[in-house]
């Protein structure tokens, strides 16, 4: 089979923990576990085009933008990245009908195991993908709260004790990490955090979510594949976890940061 289109991050499902993913390219939407243990070949065909406006652009900004997009476009403004720093609640946006739909609705803060415990934020509508596409093995609730700067307020603060940050090379390789108990170190956040803000805490909330990879075998050295450097990655595809592809069990493509780019994929 072979497909073409302009990568776009992979879509998931989640069944009980059971994750599975799909990735749609032109017309197609293809079943990225059915190929596990297929032999598969991506090759980037020389082209971008912008994730938002569709032209043509000679570069990526912000994994699949073109520049005017990416200085303009709201979905790569610096609260994409930056929470606190998000001004919607005072009515400041790049586009103000995009906030409303987007960082003025309820947020949730978390704690996640994906290669390490971190701490982040994501729109409630956003659970659990966020943290499929992250790669989170576990992942508890700590607050929810009515919008996106609030969110980012509390993530900025608990900064001080968590990483905000996956660690990609022990996501992928599956690092085990000394037994985290997830409901305890919630508990303890939230101790943490001052009395104004303690009141968005979810305290009676015991929810652990579990997520299970479709993985054959883990990589144990992993290569991250760089398409403006090489045009095609090819091999058998052993496992996927997050938005990466693991080919040969060490060759590792990170669908996400090569949005926009137009490849061809075959498989036997
Ligand atoms: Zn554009």
């Amino acid at each position: 089979m072979q497909y073409h289109g302009n990568l776009i991050k992979m879509s998931s499902k989640l069944d009980g923990k059971i994750v599975s993913y799909a990735l749609t390219l032109g017309e197609n939407e293809i079943d990225m576990t059915q190929l596990l243990d297929k032999t598969i070949k991506l090759t980037y065909q020389n082209k971008i085009n912008c994730i938002k406006c569709g032209k043509e652009t000679k570069k990526s900004f912000g994994q699949g933008f073109c520049y005017s997009c990416f200085i303009t476009a709201p979905e790569a403004d610096e609260c994409v990245l930056r929470p606190e720093r998000c001004k919607a609640h005072l009515g400041i946006s790049r586009d103000m009908k995009w906030a409303e739909e987007h960082c003025l609705k309820p947020h949730i803060v978390y704690l996640a195991v994906s290669g390490g415990l971190k701490v982040g934020v994501t729109r409630l509508s956003q659970v659990p993908t966020r943290w499929i596409d992250q790669g989170a093995e576990r992942a508890v609730r700590i607050c929810e709260v009515p919008n996106r700067h609030i969110a980012g307020v509390i993530e900025k603060y608990l900064m001080n004790h968590f990483g905000d940050k996956t660690n990609w090379k022990k996501m992928v390789t599956n690092e085990s990490l000394p037994e985290i108990d997830l409901l305890s170190e919630k508990q303890k956040t939230i101790g943490l955090l001052p009395n104004e803000l303690k009141k968005y805490a979810l305290s009676e909330d015991e929810k652990v979510f579990e997520f299970s990879y479709p993985v054959n075998e883990w990589p144990q050295n992993p290569g991250q594949h760089d398409f403006d450097k090489k045009v095609e990655i090819n091999g058998k595809l052993t496992g996927i976890r997050g938005q990466y592809l693991f080919l040969d069990r060490e060759k590792v493509l990170n669908v996400r940061r090569f949005s926009g780019y137009k490849i061809q994929l075959s498989s036997d």
